[in-house]
């Protein structure tokens, strides 16, 4: 399928410290497609070949309001010829679906990409892998193909695992990569060489991120970080933004 004949990232050199002896890439896979960037693209190629393999015709997927994953979700289902159904945390976004899309870019683009959406209670989001929700939602959408939150599952892994190439594994001491569910950094983990050592950065407030992981792989090539620094997940702060800023500004 067209969409999943990516080429590999290119490694953009960030910055060199003490002369040379260490020297920061970047993997871009955000610059892999422009509406399905990145890791969101690895971990749904093996999702959606199984969905087609099934002769299914829809995904539905479940997410925040500024979810990533549901932004990418429908996209590569419009791409591939998928209808596409969101079941999103938060009831009350669709007691005014115009003003919901008016005030939201992840959920319009989403909307114009043909998704539908069904907004949810935030304790009936919490259920939302319990029977009885499963059951409503066969009820109500008849057959479609059932991808978690954040798109983590052993396919998405199985796609996660080929963001690292050859020369990558060869090249670099450690690779850092950012964690919501985990799913990306369990494939760099799966397939890093056996020097290599994974440092992971949570995005969430807890400490379950290193259990989320190992439901993915027997390696223990890695090392989580949760400390949060920026007050959690989808927060922002002036201090963030200084922080992003001036990353940013020494990369290019
Ligand atoms: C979704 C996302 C992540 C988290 O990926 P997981 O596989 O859920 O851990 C990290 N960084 C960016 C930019 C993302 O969009």
């Amino acid at each position: 399928m067209k969409l999943f004949n990516v080429k590999n990232a290119v490694n953009q050199r960030y910055r060199e410290f003490n002369d040379g002896a260490i020297i920061v890439d970047i993997k871009r896979e955000d610059l892999l497609h422009t509406q399905v960037s990145g890791n969101k693209l690895r971990k749904l190629k093996y999702n959606i070949l199984a969905a087609q393999r099934l002769g299914l015709d829809t995904l539905l997927t479940y997410g925040g309001a500024f979810s990533n994953h549901i932004a990418a979700t429908a996209a590569a289902g419009n791409i591939c010829g998928f209808k596409t159904i969101g079941v999103i945390r938060g009831e009350e976004l669709g007691h005014d679906l115009e003003k919901t899309l008016a005030g939201n870019k992840t959920l319009n683009a989403a909307h114009a990409l043909g998704m539908q959406f069904k907004f949810v209670s935030r304790s009936a989001y919490r259920d939302k892998y319990e029977d009885f929700f499963q059951f409503a939602l066969k009820k109500e959408f008849n057959s479609f193909y059932n991808i978690p939150e954040g798109g983590t599952n052993d396919l998405a892994v199985k796609g996660t695992e080929e963001i690292l190439t050859i020369k990558d594994k060869d090249y670099y001491d450690y690779i850092c990569v950012a964690a919501g569910t985990g799913g990306t950094a369990a494939g760099i983990i799966n397939s890093a060489a056996p020097h290599q050592k994974v440092l992971v950065f949570s995005a969430l407030k807890g400490d379950f991120m290193f259990d989320e992981i190992a439901q993915y792989t027997d390696r223990e090539n890695f090392m989580v970080f949760d400390e949060n620094r920026f007050d959690g997940y989808a927060k922002s702060s002036d201090g963030l933004i200084k922080f992003m800023n001036g990353r940013f500004r020494e990369s290019v």
